[in-house]
């Protein structure tokens, strides 16, 4: 037996008993006649003591441990004089009787504790080090956690958990294919998913009903900051179903982890279409911890010579509450953050309310007293308050003022990571024009069902119609999106027509599915749930990265095992592929 207790379990009631642990080493501490040795696994720390009363054999051992030495310690339970209160094992020492080594180890790389020396790449060279460190390690609990009440919830629900293929075809819509060459097929590639879509439509012919899968998928896409090009979903799809059967669903299974997992009620799970939230919020994934809701006063303010507005199709902005005493410094360092190329904005135009209600702005000279009291009306500001005006067209606009916005929120503290504010976005468009290719895309993607009123938009005024789409958005984060499909194989080959298919594409990439819907699909709906950010949400985390065990970084390297890297010439010749000098 290598041991018979963990490092993290060992209490006072334990006093006077005889234990035998296992684990590494963390420190040291060599005081004149004793030593005290903090050994670890995964489930604690326990002081070991090496003092007068110990035989030469275990203090000869003890004198040749190094930081991480995997080692066995056998010894009496005994309360510590000095004791430490902030570990649970804290109150108590292990007065060792029998010391074995089990595996020797170099000095590590950087020190395996809380407050680690090592910085990021270093950590993630050697990330099975970093994953010993307990604030790395109960990321990676949490996750197990959530996925096992995940899988209860859907299994009591009766979802089916079905394994579908990682290795599929190409098609080539959203995001770009990982792809792998197949060498029994010359020349012909598999493609890795980039999610279950198709494959979960068909469960849904093949009368599964209700679907899950807790999914790797895989998107080639340039990598911004927090994206993984592998990365796991909660993948789900029911048949008979609305809209509203889903969300009700996913509503569910949400407050279901926030109660699980957080201990939190959820109350509030409110729904706002698409075009609402992009009029208040600026974007489709409002963040509904703060207010600074956005206002629209472009029919206040016109006619007035101030060119700027004049020229301009929208103006609007927010109300930062409490803000007025902000200085000329700091309004000028909100100007400069708007107008980041990465944020887009062209100006700034501001304006305080004083303690007796009139109103200062930075346009004085274009409106009058009365006029910019109006301003504040609309926004409902009080005395103390601040107005923070953008303009330009409304499409760049609204998204200039939403960055503005969340600026705010973070500098007025209200980001605040243990509120949740989860709701759901309704309703959003269709397809997307693309200037670029002169073509519509699906927003969602090319299986998504018009809301049925609209369906006679799509021969004229293809950009106005509505999808029955949804996204699961937490505190401006999307945290998962789903649809009503289409389950009319005529209809699906329109929407493929709509999205530049000719006839053969479509039937060369998607047959398949249009063939598979001939044999009676049912109505079906599904959704899918990134699973990284849920969990990262869950930690408090800014990243989810620190949620997957061995990640990629942020070019999509594993340093770990330095990939991807060259293959043989001779792996090359079997899967008839042929280098090419890259720039
Ligand atoms: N497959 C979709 C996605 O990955 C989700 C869904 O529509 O169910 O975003």
């Amino acid at each position: 037996m290598y041991r018979n207790h963990t490092c993290g379990e060992i209490r006072m009631e334990n006093s006077g008993q005889e234990v035998l642990l296992a684990g590494w080493v963390q420190t040291v501490r060599n005081l004149g006649g004793m030593t005290f040795i903090d050994l670890r696994d995964r489930y604690g720390i326990t002081q070991l003591v090496v003092d007068d009363h110990t035989t030469d054999a275990v203090k000869n051992i003890a004198s040749t441990l190094g930081r991480e030495f995997v080692v066995q310690a056998r010894g009496i339970v005994r309360e510590r004089s000095s004791k430490n209160a902030k570990i649970p094992t804290g109150e108590v020492e292990l007065h060792i009787t029998e010391l074995n080594i089990l595996n020797e180890a170099v000095t590590p790389p950087f020190t395996i504790m809380d407050d680690t020396d090592g910085g990021d790449e270093l950590r993630m060279k050697y990330r099975y080090l970093d994953l010993r460190r307990e604030t790395v390690r109960k990321n990676l609990e949490l996750r197990a956690k959530m996925a096992h009440v995940v899988r209860n919830y859907l299994d009591s629900k009766n979802f089916i958990e079905t394994e579908t293929p990682v290795m599929i075809k190409s098609t080539p819509e959203g995001a770009r294919d990982f792809v792998v060459p197949s060498r029994m097929n010359p020349n012909q590639f598999y493609a890795l998913p980039q999610s279950p879509q198709l494959f979960k439509q068909l469960l849904m012919v093949a009368g599964f009903d209700r679907y899950y899968q807790i999914v790797k998928c895989f998107r080639d896409e340039d990598l911004r900051a927090d994206r993984q090009p592998e990365f796991t979903q909660i993948d789900c799809e029911m048949s008979y179903v609305h809209q509203e059967d889903v969300l009700n669903m996913f509503e569910g299974l949400t407050k279901h982890l926030f109660k699980e997992l957080k201990g939190i009620d959820i109350v509030d799970f409110p729904r706002m279409t698409f075009a609402e939230a992009f009029e208040r919020y600026g974007n489709d994934k409002p963040d509904l911890r703060f207010g600074m809701v956005i206002h629209e006063l472009t029919d206040l303010v016109k006619g007035k010579e101030f060119k700027l507005f004049e020229e301009a199709e929208y103006i609007g902005g927010i109300c930062a509450t409490g803000c007025g005493e902000y200085t000329r410094k700091q309004l000028d360092a909100l100007t400069e953050y708007i107008k980041k190329p990465q944020i887009g904005g062209t100006g700034l135009v501001y304006a305080k309310v004083n303690p007796d209600g009139s109103v200062k702005s930075s346009v004085d000279k274009f409106y009058s007293p009365d006029e910019l009291m109006a301003w504040a009306d609309r926004f409902g500001a009080q005395s103390g308050d601040l107005l923070l005006i953008m303009f330009g067209s409304r499409e760049k606009t609204l998204p200039v003022i939403s960055s503005l916005r969340l600026e705010m929120g973070r500098q007025c503290g209200f980001m605040d990571k243990e509120n949740f504010k989860p709701l759901w976005v309704v309703d959003f468009p269709l397809l997307e024009w693309n200037e670029e290719t002169q073509r519509f895309f699906a927003m969602h993607h090319p299986f998504t069902s018009p809301k049925p009123e609209d369906i006679g938009l799509l021969d004229t005024d293809p950009g106005k119609v509505r999808a029955n789409a949804y996204d699961l958005v937490i505190n401006g984060v999307e945290i998962g999106g789903g649809s009503v499909r289409i389950f009319d194989s005529a209809l699906q080959a329109k929407m493929f027509k709509i999205l530049g298919f000719t006839k053969e594409a479509a039937e060369d990439q998607f047959g398949f599915l249009m063939n598979a819907f001939k044999f009676g699909a049912p109505p079906h709906a599904g959704i899918a749930f990134g699973f990284d950010r849920l969990v990262s949400m869950f930690a408090g985390l800014d990243s989810i990265r620190d949620v997957i065990a061995f990640p990629k970084n942020n070019s999509g390297r594993d340093v770990m095992n330095d990939s991807p890297s060259p293959i043989a010439q001779a792996q090359l010749d079997e899967l008839y592929l042929k280098l090419v000098k890259s720039e």
